[in-house]
């Protein structure tokens, strides 16, 4: 319940509007976004690289239905690849790409748009040396997104995909990504799905999670464990029995269990954190916020100690 009404929300511009113009809500949303601009955004890359850790960094936004919002998007990703690149981090930072900020929600050919965006960015990605991730969104854009992938990967093969174990179609979409050379990170999924395409229970998406996992492991390609869930991070390390470490991957997000990312890193796996930066960081907050009630209650405290 409560986190529908969170998810709603944060598709709600009435709710972003207050949540955005609420002074006391910066201390709670510091905790998941490294900062407003790409200063912060290499200087958070740098404090975890130190230690072990390598990073998938997103430009926040999601649904642009503006064009020159969208450029400005991927203006922005060649700025950080090139300051990735200059600070010497590019070996070990990645960058994720959500589709609908690059243009796929603009109403006159958003998808060849975003296609055509994203090549740009996988190009200014590969003349640094690093790749890109295309993110996953509701599930009315799966088929979309894994249909710009495969253009993508025509001269870009190393760029990886998202697919989320709450939709009841992944463990399908995981056998067709098992490939050789094809990096795919699972994660358990965040948006509000209908019963139609997705399970509802988290027993159920934790089962499909697992099975998603078999998939991956057995497979050929290069699995990226995205969950902060203990259960899921020993099954796997399980499952990937004699793969080599550098065969597969754990990632979490900034900001939650960052004692575990730390402690993965120091037992000699690849740590990947996705740390997410920029001002437009309302939907992704909200989407945090549903994850864990005990983080809106941290949210709620903030505003009445520090108010
Ligand atoms: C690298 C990465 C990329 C992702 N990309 C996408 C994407 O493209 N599309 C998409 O739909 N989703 C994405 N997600 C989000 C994902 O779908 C889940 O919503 C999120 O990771 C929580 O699921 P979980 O596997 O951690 O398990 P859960 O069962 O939700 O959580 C397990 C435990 O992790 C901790 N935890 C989880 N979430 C939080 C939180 N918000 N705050 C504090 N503690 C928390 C808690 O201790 C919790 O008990 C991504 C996640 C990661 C790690």
């Amino acid at each position: 319940m409560l986190r529908s009404t969170l998810l709603a929300a944060a598709r709600s511009t009435g709710a972003r509007k207050l949540v955005e113009s609420t002074p006391f809500t910066r201390p709670v949303v510091d905790r998941f976004i490294a900062g407003e601009d790409v200063d912060a955004a290499i200087r958070a890359t740098g404090a975890l690289v130190a230690d072990g850790r390598t990073v998938t960094l997103d430009h926040l936004g999601e649904d642009t239905l503006d064009a020159e919002q969208a450029d400005a998007t991927v203006a922005a990703y060649g700025e950080l690849l090139s300051r990735l690149d200059t600070a010497g981090y590019a070996d070990r930072a990645e960058v994720s790409v959500k589709l609908s900020a690059v243009g796929r929600s603009l109403a006159e050919d958003g998808e060849k748009i975003a296609l055509e965006n994203a090549r740009r960015i996988c190009s200014a990605a590969e003349a640094v040396g690093t790749t890109v991730t295309l993110d996953m969104e509701d599930h009315t854009t799966t088929d979309s997104t894994l249909d710009v992938l495969r253009e993508l990967r025509v001269d870009f093969p190393w760029v990886g995909a998202v697919l989320q174990a709450y939709l009841k179609r992944t463990e399908q979409d995981c056998r067709d990504l098992a490939h050789a050379g094809s990096r795919v990170r699972l994660c358990k999924g965040a948006y509000q799905e209908p019963a139609s395409v997705a399970f509802q229970d988290k027993a159920d998406v934790d089962l499909s999670y697992v099975r998603c996992l078999k998939v991956l492991m057995a497979g050929e390609g290069y699995p990226m464990v995205a969950s902060h869930d203990p259960r899921m991070i020993a099954i796997a390390a399980d499952l990937a029995g004699t793969r080599p470490l550098d065969g597969y991957e754990f990632q979490m997000l900034y900001g939650i269990r960052p004692e575990e990312q730390k402690r993965i890193a120091a037992a000699g796996n690849t740590m990947r954190v996705y740390l997410p930066y920029g001002d437009e960081w309302y939907g992704y907050f909200m989407r945090r916020l549903a994850e864990r009630p005990a983080n809106v209650a941290f949210f709620l405290r903030s505003l009445v100690t520090t108010g």
